[in-house]
């Protein structure tokens, strides 16, 4: 059920309110200007008077138009068909959906501008701060560097320190060590006579052949030569010194005593070589409680075996063996040379004379260690 006539109606008021705002606005535009004028009359006495009436006209039109519309929407509101009715709140509706729709476009408009504006902003800030912290951690990165390149620095100094005290110890040990304990003897090169070795000590009489004879050996030889012979009595294998430290003048003696005994052979092995070793104080004859000083027979002892399998160990070595080309066999005559140099020769089947003297100078250091 419709009322042709509400279209048309609504087309008719539509049009009359557009008209009727249009005079509303231009009788509120002229009224200011005629109030100006107005203004303007009574200051100069003579104002625009024209503006005045045609302001006045249009007064008058607009209040007669709007008495007329008013009258028209009033009795449409007083009276409304269901039709209008469900026509005006579906109106409002769709007023006030278009309405919430407006606003809520233009709040998105807002925020998303808003929101984009941020964005930008706040990347500019994440630009910034990846700017800032590529820069913290290339600062960071040339800092390791630089400390790595410290503590090198350092490892080499101390590096260098430790090598330049090894070298003072090496010096200094040197420098405390007697030349002349590893120095070969021969026909040319003879110890001094009045070379005393620094540390004398006497020989435990345990260790002694002759209980009523004083020996002595160097002081640092003497612990290696009490565990030869205490090491060797624990594989039962009797061993005694029979003569060790020697001075010159005793050597002397003793040369004079050989000499007699082997007229002039003696000088091929007692005189001046075999024996100037036992100044030294780091040499000793061996011999054992049943041949006593029958030594000379020491070649066929066990304890002779015994020496040529172990003494090394213990820094000992023969002086003179069989078959050298340059002195006698002396079986039972062993030198201290330290246990680096002993083990050496042991492990190259060489004697102390094959060596070269600044081979033998090498383990010098090492002697007492
Ligand atoms: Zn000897």
């Amino acid at each position: 059920m419709e009322n042709p006539a509400i279209p048309a109606l609504y087309i008719g008021v539509a049009k009359t309110a557009i008209d009727e705002m249009a005079v509303f606005l231009f009788a509120f535009l002229l009224a200011i200007f005629a109030d100006l004028g107005v203004l303007n009359s009574s200051l100069h006495a003579r104002g625009p008077r024209h503006m005045k009436i045609f302001a006045h006209k249009l007064e008058i039109l607009f209040h007669t138009r709007r008495h007329y519309y008013t009258h028209s929407i009033l009795e449409i509101h007083m009276n409304p068909s269901p039709v209008q009715r469900t026509t005006w709140i579906l109106s409002g509706l769709v007023l006030l959906l278009i309405g919430a729709l407006s606003y809520g476009g233009y709040r998105y408009y807002e925020l998303r501008k808003h929101s984009l504006e941020m964005k930008a902003i706040l990347e500019g800030r994440i630009a910034e701060l990846e700017g800032n912290l590529g820069m913290v951690s290339e600062e960071n990165r040339s800092l390791s560097e630089a400390l790595y390149s410290e503590q090198q620095k350092n490892a080499l100094f101390e590096e260098e320190i430790k090598e330049l005290a090894g070298t003072v110890d090496v010096l200094d040990r040197l420098a405390k060590t007697d030349p002349e304990l590893l120095q070969k003897y021969s026909k040319v090169y003879f110890l001094n006579e009045h070379y005393i070795p620094s540390n004398l000590r006497k020989i435990d009489q345990e260790f002694v052949y002759k209980q009523n004879e004083e020996e002595y050996i160097h002081s640092k030889v003497y612990a290696d030569l009490k565990r030869l012979i205490n090491d060797a009595r624990e594989d039962g294998i009797e061993l005694s010194v029979i003569s060790a430290y020697r001075s010159f003048d005793e050597q002397a003696q003793l040369k004079g005593t050989y000499s007699v005994t082997y007229g002039n052979g003696a000088n091929t092995f007692s005189a001046d070589q075999g024996y100037s070793e036992h100044q030294l104080g780091t040499t000793v004859d061996f011999t054992t409680k049943a041949l006593g000083t029958g030594f000379s027979a020491f070649e066929g002892s066990d304890a002779y075996t015994w020496l040529t399998e172990n003494a090394y160990k213990y820094g000992f070595v023969l002086s003179y063996p069989k078959g050298n080309a340059y002195y006698v066999f002396e079986p039972w005559h062993w030198r201290y040379v330290g246990e680096e140099l002993a083990r050496k020769l042991n492990r190259d089947k060489k004697y102390f004379y094959d060596l070269d003297q600044r081979e033998i100078d090498q383990y010098l250091i090492e002697l007492f260690d």
